[in-house]
């Protein structure tokens, strides 16, 4: 009686401990993905009010910072749209995010407009398209472009719109694929909606519209960056961008759930996972910044390192870890042969994850300009059913976590197995 109530107590206590590992990954994910974050864009301060969390969380943690702050400054340059975001096709309000994306490096534009349906015929050749922009008077118009149409030379015709070929006041291309948003480090001379053509049920007829824009040439910005002293000289460095796409107007923002709120979230438990685990080589973790603008706090950092970057032993960086279900994929798997053939036996032993497949090099995460000055590295992301990526519904209520435990123990006991 008292052992089984005693074998009862401890599986109680081990669901704890288990449950623990996800709910406080959960906790943070949440937490970052508040409206007080602003998707951890440019909007609102949005990303510098995300890194002081962070550097609060080191804190508590009592981990340790270079000189006498976590965060490393920088500047960058980003289009943003902090104010109205508001476009009526006929009439008719169209939902942000949902019905339509703004193009991430638009200008701002006001008011009410008529527009023309570009036709394959009208842009077949340099003359074509010149007599059209005279003939339509587009300066003022909408034109619109179908992109679904599988037209070889709409097709070709749009991949060159940034440039405003036809100099119109403006475009909608009318897609159909899932809308996917981004962040831009310049701004055109020309607004750009991207609209699926799902929700469309009629042709557009007029074009009203409210879109406020601003270019700013000199954000700061800021990587956070902490460490636990080993006992050796070496280093491993765990990174993941905290960094996320932003507002795009003042009512919508892209929370990145997935990306990579999971991936700062893992970050922040694994921190606690080594304050109560001294770690044997010096542990290094860098919240990025500026990742979705295009790598800019990881470039940063590689030219303004806080350590030798030949001190690094392994670099894991982990980005959209909010599902392995399938199991996990590793960048430059297929480069650093022997740690992957390392991390897959770990991988069977445990018996943690379906798969762990390699990749060849990919510049698609922070890790990539460490492996660019030779640090060994694995950029790690999740396989799974989770398909929410730069968009409205990348949400933590959406992430499911699968296989958390077993994706942190992997990368624990990857660690321990020593270099
Ligand atoms: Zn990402």
């Amino acid at each position: 009686m008292l052992r089984s109530a005693l074998l009862l107590f401890t599986l109680f206590l081990v669901g704890i401990s288990n449950a623990q590992d996800s709910s406080y990954a959960k906790e943070m994910i949440d937490s970052l993905c508040a409206p007080r974050y602003h998707g951890r864009g440019y909007v609102f301060q949005g990303d510098v009010k995300a890194a002081s969390f962070i550097e609060r969380q080191c804190k508590e943690k009592g981990l340790k910072s270079f000189g006498n702050s976590y965060a490393q400054s920088f500047t960058l340059g980003v289009n943003t749209f902090p104010g109205d975001m508001s476009v009526k096709f006929n009439g008719e309000l169209l939902q942000t995010g949902v019905d339509y994306q703004v193009n991430p490096g638009s200008q701002k534009i006001n008011g009410s407009y008529k527009v023309l349906y570009l036709k394959p015929n009208m842009v077949k050749n340099q003359e074509k398209i010149l007599k059209t922009a005279s003939k339509k008077k587009v300066q003022n118009r909408f034109v619109v472009i179908d992109e679904a149409s599988e037209n070889a030379i709409i097709e070709e015709f749009s991949k060159g719109i940034n440039q405003n070929p036809l100099n119109a006041k403006s475009y909608v291309l009318l897609k159909d694929k899932k809308l996917t948003w981004w962040v831009s480090r310049r701004t055109y001379n020309t607004t750009i909606l991207d609209v699926s053509k799902e929700g469309l049920d009629k042709k557009i007829k007029t074009v009203d519209l409210a879109i406020d824009q601003e270019w700013i040439s000199d954000y700061q910005s800021q990587n956070v960056v902490a460490f636990i002293p080993g006992q050796v000289d070496s280093m491993v460095v765990f990174s993941a961008h905290f960094d996320h796409l932003g507002r795009m107007g003042k009512d919508t923002y892209i929370a990145g759930a997935s990306d990579n709120a999971s991936g700062s979230a893992m970050l922040l438990d694994l921190a606690d996972y080594y304050v109560e685990h001294p770690p044997k080589y010096n542990t290094i973790f860098i919240w990025f910044a500026g990742e979705e603008a295009g790598l800019v706090g990881s470039k940063f950092f590689v030219e303004h390192p806080l350590f030798p970057l030949n001190k690094i032993k392994f670099l894991l960086n982990l980005d959209l870890m909010a599902d392995a279900k399938k199991g996990i994929t590793v960048v430059n798997g297929s480069i650093f042969n022997d740690a992957f053939d390392r991390l897959n036996a770990i991988n069977e032993r445990e018996s943690l994850l379906n798969q762990v497949k390699a990749r060849g090099a990919a510049a698609n995460s922070d890790h990539y300009p460490f492996y660019e000055k030779g640090v060994p590295s694995f950029f790690i992301y999740t396989e799974g059913d989770y398909k929410h990526y730069h968009d409205v519904n990348d949400v933590p209520e959406n992430i499911p976590l699968t296989n958390y435990s077993e994706v942190f123990q992997l990368i624990t006991s990857f660690v321990k197995e020593g270099f």
